[in-house]
């Protein structure tokens, strides 16, 4: 039944969650955000094409959305390069991410980007349209130029952080969002060090103060403890939080 707040049926899946180096659960960070008509991948980290597989038809993708160059959320993209290149033989797939991203992406794959990728370099002021979903953007508190996503269809919204330190917040982007991937790879232990990530807490701060209403608590690292980050984070959000793990769709209230 469709849910009159959601009528478009917009939701994210998650492919991967493993935050700095897969694990023996989860690939890196990846995901498929869905309406009925459109399917876009964010971000590719290492290992995820497996599970993206399992998910859907790589020649039903639209588009990939890569937030940023650290090789935990984009070095899948030489496989599947060969999966649209050689599989479903696929050409001019709408690929967006950072400078520096194209700048790897090339040295690691030099054809990629010569017909069976049709990159688009983009930063914090783009504005992406795929199918019915719209893609803003805004510059997170990492080392690198990183995006945080905000995508918007039917009046519904997913949020992305993406890799963010405490200096970020959603509500940067000034407008709502529904429900948000938050990075949580640090413990709170680490708080303050400089470290350019968040713990449970700080990302269950920002997102209270962003008046957002659900959580998906992802990119915890392999052997960190997910279900001390949750409660850490429910002692600052009073919303709904889920932990990300790969295989589990999330759609907005
Ligand atoms: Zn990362
Ligand atoms: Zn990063």
């Amino acid at each position: 039944m469709t849910n009159p707040s959601n009528p478009n049926g917009l939701s994210v899946t998650v492919i991967g969650c493993s935050g700095t180096y897969s694990s023996s659960e989860s690939a890196c960070s990846s995901y498929l955000v869905r309406t009925s008509t459109t399917t876009v991948l964010i971000d590719a980290g290492p290992g995820s094409s497996i599970e993206l597989q399992r998910q859907v038809d790589l020649g039903e993708i639209d588009a990939i959305v890569l937030s940023h160059e650290h090789p935990d959320h984009w070095t899948e993209m030489p496989s599947l390069y060969h999966g649209f290149r050689y599989g479903v033989e696929k050409m001019g797939l709408a690929v967006y991410g950072t400078q520096g991203t194209k700048v790897r992406l090339d040295a690691a794959a030099p054809e990629a980007t010569k017909g069976t990728f049709d990159w688009t370099t983009i930063d914090a002021t783009s504005v992406v349209d795929v199918g019915d979903i719209t893609f803003t953007f805004s510059e997170t508190d990492h080392p690198v130029e990183t995006l945080a996503m905000r995508m918007e269809s039917g009046g519904s919204a997913i949020g992305y952080s993406a890799d963010t330190g405490p200096a970020w917040s959603p509500e940067a982007f000034g407008a709502p969002i529904d429900l948000m991937l938050y990075e949580t790879t640090l413990p709170v232990e680490l708080e303050g060090q400089g470290i350019p990530h968040v713990s449970g807490k700080e990302a269950g701060e920002r997102a209270t103060a962003a008046g957002i209403r659900s959580l998906i608590l992802t990119h915890v690292p392999p052997g960190h403890d997910a279900a001390l980050r949750e409660r850490e984070m429910r002692a600052a959000f009073a919303g709904t939080i889920d932990i990300a793990m790969p295989g589990a769709t999330f759609s907005p209230g």
